[in-house]
């Protein structure tokens, strides 16, 4: 092979190409990876955020996806602990949708496919004895609770960024990756740093085009996607999710099922909040701003309201968010059969290899990037074996599964800390939070507070290692506080940032 700049240059800062550069640096190859925007600004932050096996799945007879994803769950809330939360699911019993057997036995599999550490089996519930049946449409009598993840997906993919860089990855963010131009034996990379004139270019021996919906247009523009071995198609799905004003008591989650066989989730949302989603429907327009259409806004309102006592408009939607599902087109008629599954797709343009890697969920990232390694290194004892299943993502290393006594503990370090705010450095950093808290011994201690419990310590603290540049970053990707915080701290942040990143980062 020929001297390249980097042993692998990753296309995408979504969960797949994050997860990428964390094994592939983990195993000691100099990787690049290149995201045009910000980290998780694609589908990645804007999933339903369940890292679970997926119970609708079984219908479709993907028993190997389903216990794929049942292993990661616990996997990943061994590997992160901090950010994943373990969530119990109502499922109100209806026999027009499903019977009552093809249930239990469905819920029989969920419980068996895989070993369970973390989280209980399933069990049946008498809606009219049970506190969950409070909320509910008095016609349910009866029902189905069992349990699986929840998890910030934009906090996975920024924490495994983090550690691949950790690692020694570079990970340049805001630059768009322009041409992969195949040379004999490896590959020629341009891109375009955001504000600058000149495309820059890197040599890389493999490639991995992790481009969630966009890994078709990528290939397109280096015109990969009609040589030597056909590239498949994208199936391009949107997904909106409407969030309303606390809707119930609990932290229990539902799942709903609708009669055209798909199910919604309603979810309890960063405390004050409840979460309704998703949808499924064909989607052509700009894949960075999909938006929530009114037929979908309709659909999520209805199954709302079809299942709970209480009705819900589009007038007690605060906010709403949509994504688009980069699905592997497997040739399925409707949405919500296509497969969940990933395909990896092998270029053969150059002897240097090359990976595009189609649909996928977050839930199966670290699996998925395990076997892109697989694949690229094909057995290259150069290289260290895998090694992602049991390393926590930063600040993860938590006692196992035991956040509540982490917490306990960090009340007493920081006695000073409101109990919110520890709560949510606890839930977002882990361990990492000492990172900015060690040696403060008072709120003004961590600098100039911005509003709503922002304070200068985090935000420099974003800036150094979790790549934030802009407010929206931080409030909306790095955290969810833009859903909290007041117009004046927006301001006085957007204020602050030029000062704040000139400080940390100098004319970078
Ligand atoms: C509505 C919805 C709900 C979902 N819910 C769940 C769930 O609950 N659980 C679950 O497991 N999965 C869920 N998923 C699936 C999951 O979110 C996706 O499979 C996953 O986020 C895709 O990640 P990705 O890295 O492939 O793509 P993305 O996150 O989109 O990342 C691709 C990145 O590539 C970048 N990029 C594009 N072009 C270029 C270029 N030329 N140069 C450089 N960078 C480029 C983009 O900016 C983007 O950041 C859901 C998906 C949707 C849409």
């Amino acid at each position: 092979m020929d001297k390249t700049d980097f042993d692998l240059c990753i296309i995408g800062g979504g969960i797949n190409g994050a997860g990428i550069a964390r094994d592939a640096a983990g195993r000691g190859l100099s990787v690049l990876l290149l995201e045009a925007k910000d980290l998780a600004q694609g589908t990645s932050s804007m999933s339903t955020k369940l890292i679970h096996g997926g119970l609708r799945y079984l219908e479709f007879f993907e028993f190997k996806l389903v216990r794929e994803s049942l292993q990661e769950r616990e996997r990943l809330m061994g590997i992160a602990p901090h950010i994943l939360s373990p969530m119990e699911f109502v499922l109100p019993h209806n026999a027009a949708h499903r019977p009552f057997w093809l249930i239990r036995l469905g819920l029989f599999l969920y419980d068996h496919l895989a070993r369970r550490r973390f989280l209980p089996g399933s069990r049946m519930v008498n809606l009219k004895a049970s506190a969950f049946g409070v909320p509910l449409a008095d016609h349910y009598t009866r029902g189905f609770v069992y349990s699986d993840c929840w998890v910030d997906d934009a906090r996975l993919v920024v924490l495994n960024a983090m550690d691949a860089a950790e690692k020694g990855a570079k990970i340049l963010t805001r630059c768009v990756c322009t041409k992969i131009l195949p040379k004999s034996q490896h590959w020629a990379i341009e891109y375009q740093p955001e504000g600058a004139t000149k495309a820059k270019s890197i040599t890389a021996s493999m490639v991995v085009n992790a481009a969630g919906p966009w890994v078709r247009k990528v290939l397109e523009g280096s015109g990969l996607d009609s040589q030597v071995k056909p590239v498949p198609n994208v199936r391009l799905v949107k997904g909106s999710h409407i969030i309303i004003p606390r809707a119930y008591a609990g932290e229990q989650s539902y799942i709903l099922q609708q009669s055209d066989g798909r199910v919604v989730f309603v979810i309890p949302y960063e405390d004050e909040y409840t979460l309704i989603g998703t949808t499924e429907e064909d989607y052509e327009g700009d894949l960075y701003e999909p938006r929530i259409s009114g037929d979908e806004l309709r659909y999520l309102c209805a199954a709302y309201s079809t299942h709970f006592e209480a009705d819900i408009t589009r007038d007690d939607v605060l906010w709403t968010y949509s994504g688009v599902r980069p699905l592997f087109d497997d040739g399925h008629s409707e949405n919500r059969a296509v497969s969940r599954d990933f395909y990896l797709h092998e270029h053969l343009e150059s002897r240097a290899p090359m990976i595009s890697v189609f649909g996928g969920k977050l839930t199966t990232y670290r699996v998925l990037a395990e076997k892109v390694m697989g694949r690229l290194l094909n057995l290259d004892h150069r290289y260290a074996p895998p090694w992602t299943s049991e390393v926590p993502l930063p600040g993860g290393d938590i006692a196992e599964g035991d956040r509540e006594t982490f917490v306990r503990k960090q009340g007493q370090l920081y006695t000073w800390l409101p109990a919110d705010l520890l709560a949510r450095y606890v839930r977002s950093y882990g361990t990492r939070m000492e990172r900015f808290l060690e040696g403060a011994e008072g709120l003004d201690d961590l600098g100039v507070h911005y509003g709503d419990g922002l304070y200068e310590a985090e935000m420099v603290y974003l800036i150094r290692y979790e790549w934030a540049r802009t407010a929206e970053d931080i409030l909306w990707r790095r955290s969810k506080l833009g859903l909290h915080v007041d117009e004046a701290t927006v301001q006085a942040l957007e204020k602050a940032l030029p000062d704040l990143k000139k400080k940390v980062l100098g004319d970078e």
